[in-house]
Parts: structure tokens; C-alpha cells; sequence
């Protein structure tokens, strides 16, 4: 019996960056996972740094934490999201762990004298990288690896060389090199253009990779005689010239997709005979996000207002809980500066929640507290994650418990009263690299609470990204008053979970409840955070539903890019 070969697509993008070749790949992961198969993805990432957990979330996005504690791209978020599959470290190969194993090696001597050089040593790691999930699970059928950048940068070639050798290397049915790429509507001309996407495909087939599928990012479909002009001119049979046209919501790529025929492209490059997936699940959620019968405003209050893709994962997390609400959740981004200057009043008083999302540094952060005063004074529902319940705590020791000059360590060293420090095996720490509380921790709830109603077990587990911490000696301070610590970690040390008891819906995370949101299965606190959310505003205008007309977008991506 011939053992089992993993099959490998290598999905590469072309023309300009934010094509969406994230959600492209985890479409058609999802379609493949859905006809039957064992899938795994890779995403690698040409840049040096190690891992993006210090890189400026301005320049890259969120940093998303795996279970394992990893910090990886955002684009592994997409992955779990559409394949509802936990991901771990192997997903994620960037540049500088390829060239940190390789230089480790070289100075061991491991070398034995060579000279150690892009081709064979780097290329050759990585394609142990991209080996190595087939290894450690034999049965995957197919692995996913998205290139990241733009075909034709420096700093992508030993990637895209090493994807060649390893094709060279095997059965031909066994990979397949699909394309994305833009095809640009220009509205002066009324025409679709094709030249970038010749340039691009030109640019792969210079260095050996002729792609089988291409993808084409754009804004009207594509005519029969385009996507022959296409074919013909990137070496590529015209019906395998697929359109990737914008949507209103990225789930309903992978319908699109399925309905365009690209999985069963896929799986005839791949010699894969397999039955039809069944979407019914996924139609059912995107017909639910189209079609929501009552809309509420959630006010996010944070110092990134700008750059959405610094919160993707809580973004996503509110459609999840929105379409099990059969609810629009618009979105308002308030700066906490703003906050800080024009008071609370001038942005939050039509919101029916606010959530306060994780952050690092001092920016902001009274802004945070007076924002959270406001909503907890005017029962608002109220979400803290991370730095969130960290400013909740402040703001209730001063405003409730008298403790005026409360504050966090993080930001003020020299505090009287450091409701929020450093635990005391973490001071002295001055590595930023991986010094954090990273990864799923378990917690265990007490059984009175709202978190527990939401979840409906005592015993969870939730990814951290934080260095600071609850300071215990306030402990009894907090014990005569409605702020309750109801989620602990088991040893009873580490407070992951506070509420306010006299509010509709005040709750408090130290972890990141967004990071295990899916898309069939809404995050449980975000679900109920949601409904209080509705509850507020049905109680606010009376017992109507606030009509949803469509002045407003809906909050997410629509119209954004996939
Ligand atoms: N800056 C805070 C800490 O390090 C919170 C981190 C976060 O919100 N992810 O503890």
C-alpha cells in the first residue's frame, strides 16, 4: 500500500498588497475542508523579525495568539476562523526564524565548513518548515501555504523558490500554484485591465512557477472574452481564470468561490475525486448577517481608532455575535484622547455599549477610565478586554472606593496604589521579546455570575497577551463592594474575570475572548454582551426595535477587502 502524500497548494499574490489572499486561501480551505478533507495552512511572512508580537500594530495589524502562546500574523486568525481549527507555531514561518535556525546551525558548526548561502540552506529550511505539519499529522490530505507580499519584492524570492523546488520535487498532481491578482476597473476608460496581471504572471514564470489557477481581484465580473485575453497571455486555460469579485461580507467569499467552480478546479489539478460540500451552515450565516432585524451601536474606545486591522479579531467577533443576535452591530470608533478632552457625553450618550479592547502604554488611558466611569454611572453595557478590565479596576478604585490616586503600574511606576502591577516573578524583566503571559490559561468561574451564564461551564480556557496583572492586595478592598473577581485561575492567584453586580451587563476579561470567536459559533461573552446590548436599546426607545434603514453601514467589513 503507497503511503499518503500531502498534496500542497501555494497560493501567491500579484500587482498590490491587500488583495486579500488571507481570506482567499481560508475560503478555499474552508471548501476543501467541507468535501471532506484534512486541511492545514501555512502563512510565511518575508519580513526579519521573528514574529510579529513587537511590531507596531500601526504597520502590521493585530498580533494574533495562538493557544500555544505564539504571536502570528492575522491572516492565522482568518484560518481558524474559516476552517474552525485551532492553529499552532508551525502555521505561521516567517524570514527571521528561518535565518535565526540557520545562523544557530552555522555557528554550531553544523555546517561542516560550508558555505552556508540562500540556495540550498535558507530555501532548503524552508521547505522543512513547510514539511513539518505533514509530518507531525500524517493524515493531512492537502496544506495551504500562502506566500505573504507581493510577487517581484527581494525579499520574497527565497519563498517563492523554495515553493519551486519543492513542485520539481514532486508528483505533479501533488501541488498547485494559484495566483491572485487585481484586475483594475478604469472608470474614464469603462474597461477592465489585464496588463498588471500579465506583468505579474510574467514575473513568477521568470523564476520557474507557472500557476494553474488565477484569481482576479475585482470590482465587476469578468466577460468570457477577459478572461480568455487572460489565459491567453499568463499560459493559463481561460476556465480556470476565476473572478474574485468584492462582496458584501468576506463569508460570502467561499459561497462565491464554490458557485464560480474553483474547488472543483482545485481538486482536478489535485487528482481528487470528491463528493459536493455541504454550505448549508455558511449560507445560513450569511443570509442571517444580511438580513438582521434589530441594530445597536457599540462605541469601541481605544488609541488605534485609525486602523481597524489593529482589531480585526474583536471586529470579527461582533459580527459572529451579531448574526446569532439577528442583529447589525454598527461600530463607532471614539479616540480616547477625544474622550479625554471633550468629555464622555459629546461621543457616548446615543451608544447602547461600549467595549474597551486591549493596548499597551500610558496614551489614552485616562480617556479609557472617564469613558468607563460614564457607562457604569448610566448602566450602558460595558466590555473590558485586557487593558480593559485593567482600566475598569482603576476607575472603580478611585471613583467608587475612594482610592483617588489608583492607577496601574504600566503607566505610573510610581503609584501609592498599584490596583494593577507586575506580578512579582515578572519585575526586572527588560526582554520584550516573548516575556508576556502568552496562551490559553484555564480560569474557573463561580457559578453566580453573567460569565458563567454566557458560557454555561465553571471551567474555561482563554488566550492571554499581557504583562500586568490584578494586584491581590486590593483584594478586600474590592470585597465589600459590587465589583466581584468571579473568574480566577485555578490556583486562585491570577484574577482573569471581574463584574460589576449592580450594572445590566458590566464584565471584565484579563484574557482575549475575541481570538476564539468563530464565525459558526460566537464567542459566548461577545454573544451576551450583544444581547444586553439590544436589551438597552429596546428599553431605551421604549418597547420598539430601532428600525434598521441603511443610512449606516454595517459595522465589519463591508465593502472591505478580502
Ligand atoms: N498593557 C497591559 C498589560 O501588559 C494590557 C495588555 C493587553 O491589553 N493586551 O498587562
Amino acid at each position: 500500500m503507497s503511503e499518503k502524500r500531502t498534496k500542497y497548494i501555494f497560493v501567491t499574490g500579484g500587482v498590490v498588497s491587500a488583495l486579500g489572499k488571507g481570506i482567499a486561501s481560508s475560503s478555499l480551505g474552508l471548501l476543501l475542508k467541507k468535501r471532506g478533507l484534512k486541511v492545514n495552512m501555512i502563512k510565511c511572512d518575508p519580513y526579519i523579525n521573528v514574529d510579529p508580537g513587537t511590531m507596531n500594530p500601526f504597520q502590521h495589524g493585530e498580533v494574533f495568539v495562538l493557544d500555544d502562546g505564539s504571536e502570528t500574523d492575522l491572516d492565522l486568525g482568518h484560518y481558524e476562523r474559516f476552517l474552525d481549527q485551532n492553529m499552532s507555531r508551525e502555521n505561521n514561518v516567517t524570514t527571521g526564524q528561518i535565518y535565526n535556525t540557520v545562523i544557530t546551525r552555522e555557528r554550531r558548526g553544523d555546517y561542516l565548513g560550508a558555505t552556508v548561502q540562500v540556495i540550498p540552506h535558507i530555501t532548503e529550511e524552508i521547505k522543512a518548515c513547510l514539511r513539518k505539519p505533514a509530518l507531525s499529522n500524517p493524515d493531512t490530505d492537502v496544506i495551504i501555504v500562502e506566500i505573504g507580499g507581493t510577487v517581484g519584492d527581494i525579499e520574497s524570492q527565497p519563498f517563492l523558490e523554495a515553493i519551486r523546488q519543492m513542485a520539481l520535487e514532486s508528483e505533479p498532481e501533488d501541488t498547485l500554484f494559484i495566483h491572485l491578482t487585481l484586475v483594475p476597473y478604469i472608470g474614464t476608460a469603462g474597461e477592465l485591465k489585464t496588463k498588471p496581471t500579465q506583468h505579474s504572471v510574467k514575473a513568477l514564470r521568470e523564476i520557474g512557477i507557472q500557476p494553474k489557477i488565477l484569481l482576479c481581484r475585482t470590482a465587476k465580473d469578468l466577460s468570457e472574452s477577459i478572461r480568455k485575453k487572460i489565459g491567453l497571455f499568463c499560459n493559463v486555460a481561460s476556465k480556470y481564470v476565476f473572478p474574485a469579485i468584492d462582496v458584501e461580507t468576506i463569508y460570502e467569499v467561499p459561497l462565491r468561490f464554490h458557485q464560480d467552480g474553483l474547488d472543483d478546479a482545485v481538486c482536478k489539478h489535485l487528482g481528487l475525486e470528491l463528493g459536493e460540500p455541504d454550505l448549508s451552515d455558511w449560507e445560513n450565516l450569511v443570509s442571517r448577517f444580511k438580513n438582521p432585524n434589530q441594530r445597536v451601536k457599540i462605541a469601541i474606545c481605544g488609541k488605534y481608532v485609525n486602523l481597524k486591522d489593529a482589531y480585526k479579531s474583536i471586529i470579527e467577533a461582533f459580527i459572529h455575535a451579531g448574526i446569532e443576535n439577528d442583529a447589525r452591530v454598527d461600530l463607532i470608533w471614539v479616540s480616547s484622547e477625544d474622550i479625554k478632552q471633550y468629555g464622555a457625553d459629546k461621543f457616548l450618550s446615543d451608544i447602547d455599549g461600549l467595549l474597551i479592547p486591549g493596548g499597551f502604554g500610558e496614551r489614552g488611558v485616562e480617556g479609557k477610565i472617564e469613558a468607563i466611569r460614564y457607562v457604569r454611572e448610566k448602566n450602558i453595557p460595558f466590555f473590558g478586554i485586557c487593558l480593559g478590565m485593567q482600566c475598569a479596576v482603576i476607575e472603580f478604585a478611585r471613583n467608587i472606593c475612594g482610592l483617588e490616586d489608583a492607577h496601574s503600574y504600566e503607566f505610573y511606576a510610581d503609584t501609592k496604589k498599584p490596583v494593577i502591577h507586575l506580578m512579582a516573578d515578572q519585575e526586572g524583566i527588560t526582554n520584550l521579546g516573548g516575556t508576556m503571559r502568552l496562551g490559553a490559561y484555564p480560569a474557573v468561574l463561580d457559578e453566580d455570575s453573567k460569565s458563567y451564564a454566557a458560557y454555561k461551564t465553571n471551567g474555561i480556557s482563554e488566550r492571554h497577551r499581557h504583562r500586568y496583572e490584578f494586584n491581590n492586595t486590593y483584594r478586600e478592598m474590592y470585597a465589600d463592594t459590587s465589583l466581584k473577581l468571579i473568574g480566577m485561575s485555578p490556583d486562585g492567584r491570577l484574577v482573569e474575570i471581574i463584574e460589576v453586580v449592580d450594572h445590566p451587563w458590566f464584565v471584565g476579561v484579563q484574557f482575549h475572548p475575541e481570538l476564539k470567536s468563530r464565525p459558526t459559533k460566537a464567542h459566548p461573552l461577545f454573544r451576551e454582551f450583544i444581547t444586553a446590548a439590544v436589551a438597552y436599546t429596546v428599553k431605551k426607545n421604549g418597547s420598539e426595535v430601532t428600525s434598521v434603514s441603511d443610512e449606516l453601514e454595517p459595522a465589519g467589513h463591508t465593502r472591505e477587502q478580502y
